[in-house]
């Protein structure tokens, strides 16, 4: 029998396990690192059956595979994983995993110095099996995110209101909820500006302030009203949010959109009145309030302020019936508020009379509004009623005012206007 120097320096230095054996499966060699690992020393092994030690090493394919290393001279594996099991090493090295034994590759090669053995070299190969079974559970979670991220995507895509639009305010992408709610194909909006799928009521409002935030590149919310590609108006509460576009650098922002119309159709009611459709005395005295606040801080913000009475009402309904008094009273609504400017704030106060606010006015301007809106009265002309009159109150804002006292003034002027003969324009 011939047996490999022992120790041979030049085997044990080495950070792998080599054994020699032959056909049989006798140990010839078994090198340092061998020993330290499996706790054999080489005087214990050499000479020895590595089956004596080892009987779950599958001996028919390791023999199989001994013989193909030697009939053609050359390297060949043996497959150590869980179904053809090596020599059982336990790992020292401390780790997260839970890999008890080693995870090994063996290489077969035909042992040159002397012919009919082999030398079996084994590599402790955990780390890197470590590594595959990281990055394998670490993909199955990643596929498992996908999957959460697509269904949560077409839940979004269904559900919510949502596009994606540029630095120009152009759609680059819009969620199907948002092109069914509108009533729109994907092509005919894509590409296209916000303001223009919005609608003509948008344009000069509503819109602008979502472009004039994206210009600031800023977050926005607020409120805009939209039309529907079949003419419904709607209200949306909507949010803009830039969001960085790391391919091209440009930067995009998302708006998503939530309908509030319901709520805007009950606020609207809670502040007309239902007969003219102008605000109604709670949302005037909001607004009045407010100018008179702007007031205080701001002295050069004057404003006026114009009760009006229709003239000898009572007679309308009373000749005419109540709903030509109705028609009547619609109608001077109706020319009032096409008098005034974008801007003033018009109301009805209460049966035949409307109240006007008439921001950065003086008393001559104001006096001349009046005058404007009591010759427009004078000119309409009623199927039944023929033609009506109205007279008018004025006051200024002068510092110390409450609404009572603007009120007041006002309302003074009015009764000297009837009293001096009504169709008039009177001021304190
Ligand atoms: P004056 O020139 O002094 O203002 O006389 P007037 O008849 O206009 O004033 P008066 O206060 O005596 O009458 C107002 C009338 O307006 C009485 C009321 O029945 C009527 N009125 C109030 N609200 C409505 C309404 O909503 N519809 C109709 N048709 N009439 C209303
Ligand atoms: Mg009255
Ligand atoms: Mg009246």
């Amino acid at each position: 029998m011939v047996t490999i120097p022992y120790p041979n320096v030049l085997l044990d230095a080495l950070e792998i396990g080599v054994m020699v054996i032959d056909e049989s499966f006798e140990i010839r060699y078994w090198n340092q690192w061998l020993e330290i690992n499996t706790a054999h020393p080489a005087s214990e092994m050499i000479g020895k059956n590595l089956h004596d030690f080892y009987p779950q090493i599958d001996y028919k394919v390791f023999a199989r595979k001994i013989r193909t290393t030697l009939r053609l001279a050359s390297p060949t594996f043996y497959d150590a994983s869980l179904q053809n099991r090596f020599i059982e090493i336990p790992r020292t090295k401390i780790t997260t995993s839970l890999l008890i034994n080693m995870q090994l590759q063996v290489t077969i090669s035909p042992y040159i110095v002397e012919e009919g053995l082999v030398m079996v070299s084994i590599y402790d190969i955990s780390d890197l099996h470590e590594l595959k079974l990281t990055l394998q559970s670490q993909m199955e979670k990643i596929s498992e995110l996908n999957c959460e991220l697509h269904r949560d995507k077409m839940i979004i895509d269904a559900n919510l209101l949502i596009t994606k639009i540029d630095e120009e305010c152009r759609i680059v992408e819009a969620t199907q909820a948002f092109l069914e709610f509108f009533g729109y194909k994907k092509e005919s909006v894509i590409g296209e500006y916000l303001s223009q799928v919005f609608g003509d009521v948008s344009v000069d409002f509503d819109t602008i302030q979502i472009c004039d935030a994206i210009a600031r590149q800023q977050k926005w919310s607020g409120e805009v009203k939209a039309v529907l590609a079949n003419g419904e108006e709607v209200w949306f509460d909507t949010v803009v949010t830039p969001l960085n576009d790391d391919e091209n650098g440009t930067l995009s922002y998302t708006v998503i959109f939530h309908d509030i119309s319901d709520k805007k159709r009950i606020e609207l009611l809670s502040i007309t009145d239902p007969l003219t459709k102008l605000f109604n005395r709670h949302k005037f005295n909001e607004v009045f309030e407010n100018m008179i606040r702007r007031r205080h801080w701001d002295e050069n913000h004057t404003f006026g302020l114009i009760i009006a009475d229709v003239d000898h009402f009572k007679r309308v309904n009373d000749t005419y019936g109540h709903q030509s008094g109705d028609k009547v009273l619609i109608e001077v609504a109706h020319v009032f508020s096409q008098t005034i400017r974008t801007g003033d704030i018009l109301a009805r106060w209460g049966g035949e009379e409307f109240v006007c606010l008439l921001p950065d006015v003086d008393m001559e301007k104001a006096l001349y509004v009046a005058e404007k809106l009591r010759l427009a009265v004078e000119e309409l002309h009623f199927a039944d009623a023929g033609t009506i009159t109205s007279s008018f109150g004025v006051s200024i804002f002068t510092p110390g005012d409450t609404q009572e006292s603007m009120i007041h003034r006002a309302d003074s002027s009015l009764y000297r206007a009837k009293e001096n003969g009504r169709n008039r324009v009177e001021c304190i």
